[in-house]
C-alpha cells in the first residue's frame, strides 16, 4: 500500500547498472519501483574486476580467478601476483540472475518496455510521461563516431591437446598485428584446454567480425602453433574510452555507462558501476537532492586522459607504455590502480616510467586544453 513515507523511484534499462541498484533499492520498504527494462535482450558475456572486500556481494558470483597475471610484448613479459586481490570474472547472465534473485518483488514492477527521452522528460509508450520522485537513467545509448573506443570480440575456444596456462590470466599481449590501431590478445585460461580469446584495440573505428576472427586465428597458430580449435561461444563489445556531459535535469540520475562509469583508460566499468551503486543507495536517504554519480576521482580522471592522450599521439609506443605499469607496479598496486584505489608512490613510479618528453606534452595538452 502507499503511503505518504513511500518514495516511486523509476529506473530505466535493465543491464548490469538497472539490475545492480534495483536489487538494493528494492530492500528498502518505502521505495516502490517502475523498473523498464528496455525491449532488447544483451547477450552473455564475462566483467572482469580486481576482488576487493569493499563490495561483498562479488563473492558470490566470481566465475573464475586468477591470482597471476600477465603483460606481454616481442621483448617482455611481466608477471604480476596478488593472493589478496585476485583478478575475477562474473558472466553477465549470473550477475543479472543474482540480482534478481535478491530484488524484493513486493516493491518492484517490471515493464519490457523502451522509454523515450524529449525536452528534459521521460516518456512510456511516446506520450505517457514517467512522473516519479526520482528517475535513474541507465539506458544504453549510440556513441557518435569521434569517440575514441576499445572495441574487441571474444571467442571461448577448446583445444584437443593442453596448451594453456590456467594459473595465469594474460591481459594483454602484444604479439598481434598493430596496423588497425593498437590490438592487443585479452586471453583468460578457464581450463588448459578451454580460454576466452579476445582480440582488443583501441581505434575509433569498430572491425568487422572476420577482423577479430582472423586475429585470434593467427594469434593461435604463431603463438600456441594450434590449427584445430572449436568455438564454444562469442562476445563483442565497445567501451567508450570518453566520458560524457548529461543533460542536468532535476531528480535524474544518470548510472552506468549512462553516469560515466567507465574508466577512459582502461574501459572498465563493472566494479565502478557497484561502487556507484554503494554510494547512490547512501546518499538517497539523505535530504539534499542528488544529481549526479560521479564515481571517478579528478585525480584518476586526470591521469586517465593524459595517459589516453599519450597513447593516441603514440600508438606505436603503446606496448612500451603499457609495460611502464611492469616497471611501477606489483601485483597488489596494479589491483589498486585499475580499481581506483590511489597509492601515491606507485602512481608516482608510472609517471617517471612513461617516456618523459611524451608524458609532459599531454600532461600540458590535458591541462591547458581542458
Ligand atoms: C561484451 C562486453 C564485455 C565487457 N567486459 C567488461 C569487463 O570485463 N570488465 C568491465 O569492467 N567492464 C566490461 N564491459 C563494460 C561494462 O561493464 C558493460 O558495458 C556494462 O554492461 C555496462 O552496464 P550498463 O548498465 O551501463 O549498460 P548495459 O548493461 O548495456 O545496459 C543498458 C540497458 O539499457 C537498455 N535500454 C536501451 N535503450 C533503452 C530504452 N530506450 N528504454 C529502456 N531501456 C533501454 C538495454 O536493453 C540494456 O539492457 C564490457 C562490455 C561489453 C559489451
Amino acid at each position: 500500500m502507499k503511503t505518504k513515507y513511500n518514495r516511486n523511484i523509476s529506473v530505466l534499462g535493465g543491464g548490469c547498472a538497472g539490475y545492480s541498484i534495483v536489487k538494493e533499492l528494492s530492500k528498502c520498504r518505502k521505495n516502490i519501483i517502475d523498473f523498464y527494462l528496455g525491449s532488447k535482450k544483451s547477450n552473455n558475456n564475462f566483467w572482469g574486476f580486481w576482488s576487493f572486500e569493499d563490495i561483498n556481494d562479488l563473492e558470490n558470483v566470481i566465475k573464475y580467478k586468477w591470482e597471476k597475471w600477465k603483460i606481454i610484448d616481442q621483448e617482455n613479459e611481466t608477471l604480476f601476483q596478488s593472493n589478496n586481490h585476485p583478478y575475477c570474472v562474473t558472466s553477465r547472465n549470473d550477475w543479472i540472475q543474482f540480482c534478481k534473485n535478491n530484488i524484493n518483488d513486493e516493491n518492484v514492477s517490471f515493464f519490457d518496455e523502451d522509454i523515450s527521452y524529449k525536452n528534459n522528460f521521460f516518456y512510456r509508450k511516446d506520450s505517457e510521461k514517467i512522473n516519479s520522485d526520482i528517475i535513474i537513467d541507465c539506458r544504453s545509448f549510440q556513441i557518435s563516431t569521434d569517440t575514441y573506443l576499445q572495441h574487441f570480440k571474444g571467442f571461448i575456444i577448446e583445444t584437443e591437446n593442453e596448451i594453456f596456462d590456467d594459473s595465469t590470466a594474460v591481459l594483454m599481449d602484444f604479439r598481434c598485428d598493430q596496423s588497425n590501431g593498437i590490438q592487443f590478445i585479452y586471453l583468460l585460461p578457464i581450463t588448459k584446454k578451454m580460454a576466452l580469446i579476445e582480440p582488443t584495440i583501441y581505434s575509433y573505428r569498430i572491425e568487422s567480425d572476420e577482423f577479430y576472427y582472423k586475429s585470434m586465428e593467427k594469434y593461435l597458430r604463431e603463438i600456441y602453433k594450434v590449427n584445430k580449435f572449436k568455438i564454444i561461444s562469442e562476445e563483442k563489445g565497445a567501451i567508450p574510452l570518453a566520458s560524457f556531459k548529461n543533460d542536468y535535469i532535476p531528480n535524474v540520475i544518470n548510472l552506468g555507462l549512462k553516469g560515466n562509469a567507465n574508466r577512459i583508460s582502461s574501459g572498465y566499468t563493472f566494479y565502478f558501476i557497484q561502487k556507484q551503486v554503494k554510494n547512490l543507495c547512501r546518499k538517497i536517504n539523505l535530504p539534499h537532492k542528488i544529481n549526479n554519480s560521479k564515481i571517478h576521482s579528478k585525480l584518476i580522471n586526470l591521469l586517465d586522459r593524459i595517459f589516453i592522450d599519450v597513447l593516441k599521439s603514440n600508438p606505436s609506443k603503446a606496448p612500451q607504455i603499457f609495460q611502464s605499469f611492469g616497471k611501477s607496479f606489483n601485483g597488489d598496486d596494479m589491483a589498486f590502480f585499475m580499481s581506483s584505489k590511489i597509492r601515491i608512490i606507485p602512481i608516482l613510479k608510472m609517471i617517471f616510467n612513461l617516456p618523459t618528453k611524451i608524458f609532459i606534452k599531454s600532461f600540458i595538452r590535458c591541462v591547458f586544453n581542458d
